[in-house]
């Protein structure tokens, strides 16, 4: 046990945290706590030896949590493991056109990170604040701090894909335009396919459908992203568990100026209201209208209209690599768990030469699936491990 390095991911209501050594992939500590800031907030934590230990404390912050991690978790009951960590890579979802990759955090970072917060208004200040807390928490490692980026991945999508046809200051004087999300779990995915299917990065053309709580589907030609559903912000594109996804701008004038919701409302609708949530008027699990599919009209509408959209995106994606295609890849917690989705989806695209085949859609992923009807385009399922992709970054950063 030696070089190890701690992934931190902070999110809008949770917090994941591993330990692990990135050269053999073995995690030592894992955890996470969640529904921060509601009355069932907890923190929940393996070691490597399968003791889980949990904490519940009602409406538990960000900040709180952050600092049980670091004074409870690390230093007070596992200050060996603590002593061998060379590094803390931090989860970044928008470093705008600044970051094209990975980077050691410093004063300059810092800056450069805080005029990044308005392309991911509500993941961006979490994942600020806890790169400034382990800074502050751990001084004799305050160099060892690493930013990995969710939109670094797509940085190579083509002007005609990244740009918007709006007046081109809005670009050049303002660096509007598309970025992406989700690059790290994507480019997980890239690497895990080029093992599966035998093949070199650069020779992969797959459409990776990146489906939780938010979702994304990305295309790669060559290996390189062409074009990605989100957009400026993590706001655009698919339906998710709260964010709306693709509207028409209209929709926003049209609430403001005419029904006199303000702009920070309308902010916070679109964002923390929408989506599923919004669709079903319950819950933005999907699980929830899942569950109630077959007996919910309500529900029933909200999975086809999340997979209609996500089928939309992927037959204009298809066409962009269609002669060369590997793979369409499902992952993500909806991705990954939920066959229904993926069922849905897939029949909208059967015209494609799409198929599922029942049995293997209903298998339960622990690492990767081919569902697919034999002799039809590869359809697959591989479990995500965004970790990995930190840690790694980290680990040749600091050392
Ligand atoms: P993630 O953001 O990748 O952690 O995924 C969270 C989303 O995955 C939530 O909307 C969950 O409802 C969904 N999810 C988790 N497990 C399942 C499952 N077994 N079936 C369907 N959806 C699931």
């Amino acid at each position: 046990m030696k070089n190890l390095v701690l992934v931190l991911n902070c999110g809008s209501s949770s917090i994941k945290f591993s330990v692990l050594d990135p050269n053999n992939e073995v995690v030592y500590l894992n955890g996470e706590a969640s529904a921060l800031n509601l009355d069932s907030s907890s923190i929940i934590w393996n070691t490597k030896n399968n003791k889980k230990i949990s904490v519940c404390k009602k409406f538990m912050s960000h900040n709180y949590a952050i600092e049980y991690l670091c004074k409870e978790i690390l230093l007070e009951k596992n200050s060996l493991l603590f002593s061998k960590i060379i590094g803390f890579g931090h989860r970044v979802v928008n470093g705008g056109i600044n970051f094209k990759k990975s980077v050691l955090i410093d004063n300059l970072v810092i800056k450069k990170l805080e005029k990044c917060i308005f392309l991911a208004p509500i993941h961006n200040p979490l994942n600020l604040m806890g790169i400034k807390k382990f800074i502050k928490l751990f001084p004799k490692l305050h160099n060892k701090n690493v930013a990995v980026f969710d939109t670094s991945f797509h940085y190579k999508i083509p002007k005609m894909s990244y740009l918007y046809a709006i007046p081109k200051e809005f670009y050049y004087k303002y660096s509007i335009r598309k970025y992406g999300a989700h690059g790290i779990s994507c480019n997980y995915i890239l690497q895990k396919s080029s093992k599966i299917f035998k093949k070199n990065i650069k020779c992969l053309n797959v459409i990776i459908c990146h489906l939780g709580n938010g979702s994304s589907v990305s295309v790669v030609k060559n290996g390189v992203c062409i074009d990605t559903s989100m957009g400026f912000t993590p706001t655009d594109g698919l339906i998710m568990g709260t964010r709306s996804g693709d509207i028409d701008p209209s929709i926003i004038f049209y609430m403001n100026e005419n029904l006199g919701i303000s702009i920070k409302d309308i902010k916070n609708i679109l964002n923390n209201k929408s989506g599923i949530l919004a669709l079903n008027g319950k819950s933005s699990d999907f699980r929830h209208s899942e569950n109630k599919y077959y007996s919910s009209e309500i529900d029933k509408l909200t999975i086809t209209m999340f997979c209609y959209r996500l089928a939309k995106y992927i037959s204009s994606y298809f066409f962009l690599i269609k002669n060369k295609i590997d793979a369409i890849i499902f992952t993500g917690g909806i991705g990954t768990n939920s066959s229904l989705a993926r069922k849905i989806t897939i029949h909208y695209l059967n015209s494609l030469n799409f198929y599922i085949d029942n049995k293997k859609n209903q298998k339960k992923c622990l690492d990767f699936n081919f569902i697919n009807k034999n002799d039809t385009i590869p359809i697959l399922v591989i479990s995500t491990n965004e970790e990995i992709v930190i840690a790694k970054d980290t680990f040749n950063l600091v050392s």
